[in-house]
C-alpha cells in the first residue's frame, strides 16, 4: 500500500456512535422535523430540476434569499455542504502547510481535525476551569504565536457557553489573523458577530441549517464576510460543489422563518427547564446558550451514560475528551424526551 500522508495517519477520525435507541439526544440535531409544507413544496420544486445540467455554480438564488434574511449583500455570502465544508474552505484559503491555526479548548473537534488534515499547525489555548477565556492569557499567546487563523465558537460546543463579545476585540487587537466565528448555534443565543464581519476583512461568521432549521440531513451551511474574503473562497472551493437539490431546499427553508423561530423558542424554554431540574438534582451544569447542555453528575460518566442508555436515552459521553472528565452532553429534545432523560438520570443517581 502506498504510504499514507502523516497528517491522515495521525487522525483518530470523527466518532459519534449512532446507536439504535428510541431517544437520541447525542448530536445536537433538532428534535422536530421541518414543517410539512416545506417537505411538500420541496418535493414539488425538484420536479423542475434540469438534471442534465450542472447546478448554478454560485447558488445565486439561494444567496439572494439568505442575503434578504440577514440584511446583507449576496456578495457577502458563501454557501457549502454544511458548515464543516464552509470551515474547510476557509482553511484551504487561509491556513494549510506552514500556517498556524489557534483553537480554544474544550471546543469543536472538527476545527482541529480539518486544520491538521490540511497540514496546518494547530495551537491550543486552554479555557479556564469554568470554560471561560482569560483575556490577558489569550492576548499573550496570540501575540507570541502570530497565527494565520483563529477559531472561536459562539456558543461553544461542547460547553454551550458564549464568550464575552469583547473577546473578538481582544483577538483582533492581538493578531492580524482571520477570525472565524463559528455560530452553528447562534439562533439559540443572544449575540452574533455578523455586524462586525460585515465591516472587517479579518472576521467571518459561519452558520448552518443543521441545528436550527431541522435540516441536518440536508448538509447546508454558509459564511458571512467581506466580499473580498468571500471571493477568495469561491476560488478555493471545488466547482459546482453545491448541488441543485440542496440549493432549492435552502431557498425554500427560508420561507419558513416563523416556524423556525417558534422551534427555537420552544427549545430555549425546554433548555431552561432542564437546566433548572439538573441543578435541583445537584448536577453540575455548564450554563448553555445553545440547544444542548453539558453536565456532570457525582456518578462516574461511563456508568451514567450506560444507565441512560438502559432507559432508552442516548447522550454524548465527553468524558474521554481532554479536560472533560466526568462530563456528558445532552441535546435538548421534545418535552417528552427531556422528561424521559430526567427520569432516567434521577433513577441512575439513586441506584447503588
Ligand atoms: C454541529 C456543528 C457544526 C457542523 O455543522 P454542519 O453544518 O452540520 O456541518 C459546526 N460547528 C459547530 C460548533 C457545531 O457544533
Amino acid at each position: 500500500m502506498p504510504e499514507l500522508r502523516p497528517e491522515i495517519a495521525a487522525m483518530p477520525g470523527y466518532h459519534s456512535p449512532q446507536v439504535d435507541v428510541p431517544i437520541r439526544l447525542n448530536t445536537n440535531e433538532s428534535p422536530f422535523p421541518p414543517p410539512e409544507a416545506f417537505v411538500s413544496e420541496f418535493t414539488e420544486a425538484i420536479q423542475d430540476v434540469s438534471w442534465n445540467r450542472y447546478p448554478d455554480r454560485t447558488a445565486s438564488r439561494l444567496r439572494d434569499r439568505l442575503a434578504v434574511y440577514h440584511g446583507v449583500q449576496p456578495e457577502q455570502l458563501f454557501v457549502a455542504n454544511g458548515s464543516n465544508e464552509v470551515l474547510q474552505t476557509i482553511l484551504l484559503a487561509y491556513a494549510g502547510p506552514g500556517r498556524r491555526v489557534v483553537v480554544f479548548e474544550p471546543g469543536y473537534q472538527m476545527h482541529v481535525q480539518i486544520a491538521r488534515i490540511l497540514g496546518s499547525e494547530v495551537i491550543v489555548i486552554e479555557r479556564n476551569e469554568d470554560f471561560t477565556l482569560d483575556g490577558a492569557h489569550v492576548r499573550e499567546v496570540l501575540r507570541e504565536v502570530q497565527p494565520h487563523l483563529v477559531f472561536l465558537s459562539s456558543p461553544n460546543n461542547p460547553t454551550g457557553q458564549c464568550d464575552d463579545e469583547s473577546m473578538i476585540d481582544i483577538i483582533g487587537e492581538a493578531t492580524d489573523a482571520m477570525l472565524v466565528v463559528d455560530e452553528a448555534y447562534a439562533e439559540f443565543s443572544s449575540w452574533s458577530a455578523i455586524d462586525r464581519a460585515l465591516h472587517s476583512d479579518r472576521i467571518v461568521v459561519s452558520r448552518t441549517f443543521s441545528k436550527t432549521w431541522s435540516l441536518a440531513a440536508l448538509r447546508l451551511g454558509y459564511l458571512i464576510g467581506s466580499s473580498d474574503v468571500i471571493g477568495h473562497l469561491w476560488t478555493a472551493v471545488l466547482p459546482y460543489h453545491l448541488d441543485s437539490v440542496k440549493q432549492i431546499a435552502g431557498e425554500l427553508a427560508l420561507k419558513f422563518t416563523d416556524d423556525m423561530n417558534e422551534r427555537v423558542s420552544l427549545i430555549v424554554s425546554e433548555r431552561e427547564r432542564v437546566q433548572t431540574a439538573l441543578i435541583e438534582l445537584d448536577v453540575d451544569v455548564s450554563p448553555s446558550s445553545a440547544n444542548f447542555v453539558l453536565f456532570k453528575t457525582r456518578r462516574d460518566a461511563d456508568f451514567m451514560w450506560s444507565a441512560l442508555l438502559d432507559h432508552g436515552v442516548l447522550v454524548r459521553n465527553c468524558s474521554s475528551w481532554p479536560r472533560l472528565e466526568g462530563w456528558l452532553r445532552l441535546t435538548i429534545g421534545t418535552e417528552d424526551e427531556n422528561n424521559a432523560f430526567l427520569a432516567g438520570l434521577q433513577s441512575a443517581l439513586e441506584k447503588e
